[in-house]
Parts: C-alpha cells; structure tokens; sequence
C-alpha cells in the first residue's frame, strides 16, 4: 500500500477513534484490503498486529463457530457492493479463550466515482460494557480488575485504598433512592476532591470505593482519609440537605506483584471490615497479618487461595476433644483447619480464614472441610459411638442459598449421622437476615443437627443472637477464662453467661481450660463441656483415634 493511502488510513482512524468511545473500532482500505484496529481490540482478542492485511478473514477465525456463517455472508454481501453496511450480534474469543458477545456495526464509504473505498465500523463487546458505573460516571469493579491486573503485570509499585459509607441503607430508606444515588455521586466526588492528583478512583460494589494511587506514602494517604472523613461527617450537602455520614477504609500498599488480582481484592475487603467492626472507621493498613512472621502473607495468602482452587490440596484438619466437664469423658471434637506446604510449613487458620471469608471461593473450601471432617468422623464413629462432630461454618457460607442443600447433601454422601454433627456459628451472622437464618436453624434442627454459637461474648450482639436463634451450645471464649482464678470481673462475667444460656436452654462450652486448677475452678458455675490444651491440642486423625480419651 502506498504511503498516502496510508496516511489516510490513519488519520481518518484517529478521527473516528475519538468519537467510538467504549467500542472497539476499526478501518478497513477496501481496494488493498488493509485494515486499522483498535488497539484495545488487538489486546483483548489476541490479533497478530494493529495493521493487519485480509483482516476480514483473520476476524472470523475469531468468531464463533456457530456463528460464522453470518458473518461470512454479510461480509460478503458488503464486498460485493449488495449492501451498504452491516449491523450484526455473533460472538467472538477473548484473550483468555471464553467467548464474549459483540454487536458489530459497519458501513461502506464510497469515493466521488461511487466506488467502495472504506469500510468502518464498531464493535461493541457487551461483556465490558460494565466497565463504567453509571451512577457515579467512575470506572466499576471490572475496570478495577483490570487495571490491578495492569498494575500488577507492569510490576508498578502503588497502592490501594478502598473506603466505604457505612449504614447507607439509612439513607436510602429516610430520602429514598434517587437521593442515595445522589449522596453516591456526592461522596465520589468528595474522593476525587481529596485524593486529586494521586490516581484513579473506582466505584466498587454497593457503597464502596477504591483508589489506585501512586503514592505509597502511608502517613500521607492516612492524612488524606482523614480529610476525607472530616469533609464528609461535618461539611456534606446533598440538594441542600446536610448528611453526616461514617466511612471506614483500608489501605494496602503493593509489593509483591506475584499475586491474582483476587487475592488482593479480598484483603481489601478484610482490612475493610476490619476498620468497619474494629476500628471505628480508622484507617487499617494491610502488612502481615500475623505479627513476626517474615513471610510476606499476601504472598501466603495467595498461594493458600490457590490450592482452594486445586481440590483443597494442602489443607488438613485437626480434631480437638471436648469432654464433658463432670465425667470427663469424650463428649466430641472440633474440626479445625491447618495448610502445609513444603515451601511454607504449616500455616494456622488466623493467617489465612479472615481474609479468605472475604473471597468468592471460602465457601468451596467450606464444603471440603465439611466433608473431610464427616469423612474422618465416621471412622471416630467406630470407637466413640455417640460423640458429636463440631465444625466451624463462617457467615460467608450461612450466606449463600445453598448451603442447607449443601450439608444435607455432603451428609448423604458420606453417610455421616446428622445427629452427631453440631454447626458452629458466631455471632458476625448477625449481618445476614435473621429469619432465614432461623428457618435454616431450625430446618438443622428438626434433623438432630445441633447449632453451637462461638466466641460468645466477643462481638457485639451475642445477646441479640441467642435471643433470636435456637441455639444448643454457647461456647465461651477464651479471653474471658484465662484469669478466671484470679479475675472478678471473669468471674462474675462467666457466671453471667451461664445462667444466661441456662435461660435460653442452651448447654455452656468453656474454650480454652489449660489446667487442672483453671478445670476445678470453672466446675462451680455448671459447665456442660470443657475444650483445651489440658486435655489436648488439636491432633491430626490418625494421631486422635491412637490416643484414649
Ligand atoms: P475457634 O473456633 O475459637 O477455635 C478455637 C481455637 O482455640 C483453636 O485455634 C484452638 O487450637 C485454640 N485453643 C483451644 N484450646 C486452647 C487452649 O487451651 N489454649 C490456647 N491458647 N488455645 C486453645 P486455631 O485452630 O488456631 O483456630 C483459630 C480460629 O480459626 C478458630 O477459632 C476459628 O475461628 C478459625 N477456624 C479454624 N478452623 C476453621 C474452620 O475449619 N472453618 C472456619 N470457618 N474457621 C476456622
Ligand atoms: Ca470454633
Ligand atoms: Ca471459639
């Protein structure tokens, strides 16, 4: 092709690139048949080069089998000079070999003879069409995705900040909808304002922002956060209106850049509920989660997120005995999860259950425990007829719909006896909406399946959750046992608990007795069952069924 024709191609494809926003165009010269595309469209679709020669049929390659044929006649049918553009749907193969659905628009242009010159076109793909939130004109979650992947793949160094209003369904309910969408919009904008010139700002999901910054100065992005937050509890107008709003954020600075995109979405989420529950809105920078540990732990993280995926290789349980505080006998166990690897050792579940709750994939990992701890529990069943099997389900399992379907279903596979197994919950279910979750309860119930709730006394509402849900077994946390000798305020609190689950009919578990005296002590306040490192550690299962209890 000769140099004017193709000074031609270009600038007529600049001119019209900037007009296509959000579509991938492209320009075709029809007499050498030599085409222009899309930069973007060269990327996501895997294509040999922006300028290409025959692309018409390097194109079809990648449609879509099935839908090939439509192309191909509309293809020709404009070549041909029968029709004077095209508008078509087919579906064509991204980068990553699924397929997308694309709407194809072109048309011909003619020269003064009449004769067919160029053919132009869009091709919108309706799989990125997310790609901007429309209430907030900022890039979505999907824009987020990529452009972390970007980060990632360019080994840049930034940061993350991700921040949020809490309690927005206050607002939505008191103004109604259109004014939250407005308060969103407002609050975006706020961001943009404070942390202008550091980045690009995402709108995630629900009420919750991120911002890409290239600082990875924490001090400073912490002294901006608290602007923000100043700015949007004391100076915020809505259409006049003066709202105060609460917000919490996290802040995650990259270094490593081995990791999934995912893994760290799911640390932003942890650090987020983190400054939401424990730090009334403060800023929580992620380092490593479990203090003194010189290995990176998004790195850990990571690689641990990654064998959920690869059959929930490298997890194993441990079983620790409960035994009934009178009699001492084995009343049952808790299931408890480790990972191992070469590389890593064995990883306990503090540095890595939290921020995996917050992933997409917990609940499959939920299912392997269940069913690994059902799988050795029949084996515990030969020797210990009656003991009850207790497991440790997380909020991000009860939240999906399908997770009674998914217990009754890992109990028929199996054929573990629903009686001898006892769900453990913890009070952070109160996020989630009470009647379903007592319908579900009760629905366990009716099958034997015992309910104990964990940690009580922890959270915020353990009150709350006990008067709700049918509970069988409330488990006292550690943290209010291990001074019981010598603590009042233990005491009176254990007491308080007891006579408390003993109103609810529920029986009382004490975590964490580690010695004969803490045992002795503990027995005046009418203790059902006793668990800890007095009886026993959590022990592998062979380990469990070799020893006596
Ligand atoms: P948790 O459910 O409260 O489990 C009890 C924890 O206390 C266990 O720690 C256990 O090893 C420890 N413990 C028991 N007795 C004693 C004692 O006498 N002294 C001391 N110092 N500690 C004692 P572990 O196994 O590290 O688990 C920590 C937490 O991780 C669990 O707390 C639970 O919240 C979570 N987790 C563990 N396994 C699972 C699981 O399979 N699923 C889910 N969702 N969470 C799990
Ligand atoms: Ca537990
Ligand atoms: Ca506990």
């Amino acid at each position: 092709m000769d140099k004017n024709s193709l000074n031609r191609l270009d600038s007529m494809f600049e001119t019209f690139s900037i007009i296509a926003e959000g579509s991938y165009i492209y320009l075709c010269d029809m007499k050498n048949d030599y085409s222009r595309w899309s930069k973007s469209a060269v990327d996501y679709f895997n294509l040999p080069d922006r300028y290409m020669k025959n692309a018409g049929a390097i194109w079809e390659e990648c449609i879509h089998p099935d839908d090939r044929e439509l192309y191909r006649k509309s293809i020709d049918n404009i070549f041909s000079g029968k029709d004077k553009g095209h508008d078509i749907q087919y579906r064509a193969k991204a980068y990553d070999g699924s397929y997308v659905v694309c709407t194809c628009r072109g048309a011909v242009i003619r020269d003064e003879n009449g004769n067919p010159e160029y053919f132009a076109g869009a091709i919108k793909n309706h799989g990125s069409l997310s790609y901007i939130d429309t209430i907030t004109g900022l890039r979505s979650l999907y824009g987020f995705f990529d452009d972390v992947k970007t980060i990632l793949w360019k080994k840049k160094k930034n940061s993350v900040i991700i921040t949020g209003i809490t309690g927005f369904s206050v607002i939505n309910d008191m103004y109604g909808y259109k004014f939250g969408n407005k308060v969103l919009r407002t609050f975006a904008n706020c961001i943009q304002e404070v942390f202008a010139n550091q980045g690009s700002v995402y709108r995630m999901d629900g009420t919750k922002f991120a911002i890409i910054s290239n600082s990875r100065d924490e001090k400073h992005i912490t002294e901006l956060y608290k602007k923000l937050r100043k700015k949007v509890s004391h100076e915020f107008f809505v259409d006049t209106e003066k709202i105060s709003l609460s917000i919490n954020a996290g802040l995650m600075v990259l270094n490593d850049f081995n990791i999934e995109s995912e893994t760290i979405y799911s640390c932003l989420k942890y650090i987020y509920y983190e400054s939401k529950n424990r730090r009334l809105g403060d800023i929580v920078i992620f380092d490593n989660i479990e203090k003194g540990n010189d290995r990176n732990s998004i790195e850990t993280i990571n690689v641990i997120r990654n064998s959920v995926i690869e059959n929930c290789n490298g997890f194993f349980l441990c079983y620790q005995p409960i035994m009934y505080a009178d009699t001492e006998k084995l009343k049952g166990m808790e299931a408890l999860i480790r990972w191992k690897n070469d590389k890593y050792g064995i990883v306990p579940p503090v540095q890595f259950v939290p921020v995996l709750e917050q992933d997409v994939l917990f609940p499959e990992l939920g299912r392997w425990i269940l069913r690994q701890a059902m799988n050795d529990g029949k084996i515990f069943l030969k020797k210990y007829p009656d003991f009850i099997m207790n497991v440790n389900i997380s909020y991000a399992q009860l939240e999906k719909s399908d997770f009674v379907s998914d217990v009754f279903s890992i109990l028929e596979e199996t054929g573990f006896p629903p009686e001898n197994l006892c769900l453990e919950i913890t009070e952070r279910c109160r996020l989630l909406d009470m009647d379903i979750l007592n319908n579900m309860f009760k629905i366990f119930r009716k099958h034997g399946i015992k309910i104990a709730l964990d940690d009580f006394g922890t959270g915020f509402s353990s009150l709350g959750t006990l008067r709700t849900l049918p509970i069988d077994t409330v488990k006292i946390d550690r943290e209010f046992v291990k001074d019981i000798e010598k603590s009042h305020s233990d005491q009176s609190t254990v007491q308080f608990i007891s006579s408390l689950a003993d109103a609810f009919k529920a029986e009382v578990c004490v975590e964490g007795v580690e010695t004969a005296d803490m045992r002795d002590f503990l027995r005046r306040y009418g203790i059902k069952s006793f668990q800890g490192y007095y009886y026993s550690k959590p022990i592998p299962a062979d380990e469990f069924i070799r020893k006596e209890f």
